[in-house]
């Protein structure tokens, strides 16, 4: 079976030319340092042990992504500097965790309903993005699991489904 989703217009706009401007991340771990340097206020809470938060906090999805995470950080900052907050305001967003779950992207975070509803926006653009490559995608729940795969990752029979993060 196969889902298809339609983003909302206002919600296309936020995450228009997602190749666009966007640093390569050369590996997941050179891709989460560009983010905590460029958004240390939003991961600021990976610093924190809570009892429901991984002590190290990663990214737990593939690098398809990536460019969604890295459009999501620069929506939530613009939205905070709407609310005239600064980054060193406790009402500053900042992410709780990044996953995949059920095929798309979920971004739990602390924030108002206008920064949920960016980070709604980033889980329905994962859902027509492949999680592996990036390129334009479809949810399907044609193995194991449920996961958003370009038709040439979904056909490839590639050991990145060994590795999924
Ligand atoms: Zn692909």
């Amino acid at each position: 079976m196969v889902f298809r989703f339609s983003v909302p217009r206002e919600f296309e706009e936020a995450f228009a030319a997602l190749d666009q401007a966007l640093p390569t991340p050369g590996s997941r771990g050179a891709a989460e340092a560009q983010l905590y340097l460029r958004f240390p206020g939003l991961f600021r809470l990976r610093h924190m042990e809570r009892p429901r938060m991984p002590i190290s906090f990663e990214m737990e999805c593939r690098p398809g992504w990536w460019p969604i995470i890295w459009r999501l950080c620069e929506n939530l900052e613009r939205e905070a500097c709407r609310e005239w907050l600064s980054e060193h305001d406790d009402q500053w967003p900042a992410f709780r965790q990044i996953k995949e779950k059920y095929g798309t992207l979920k971004a739990y975070l602390r924030g108002n309903d206008r920064m949920r509803t960016l980070a709604k926006a980033a889980e329905l653009c994962s859902a027509r993005t492949g999680e592996v490559c990036g390129a334009s995608g479809i949810l399907r729940d044609e193995h194991a699991w449920v996961e958003t795969l370009c038709d040439r990752c979904a056909a490839s029979k590639d050991p990145w489904r060994q590795s999924r993060w």
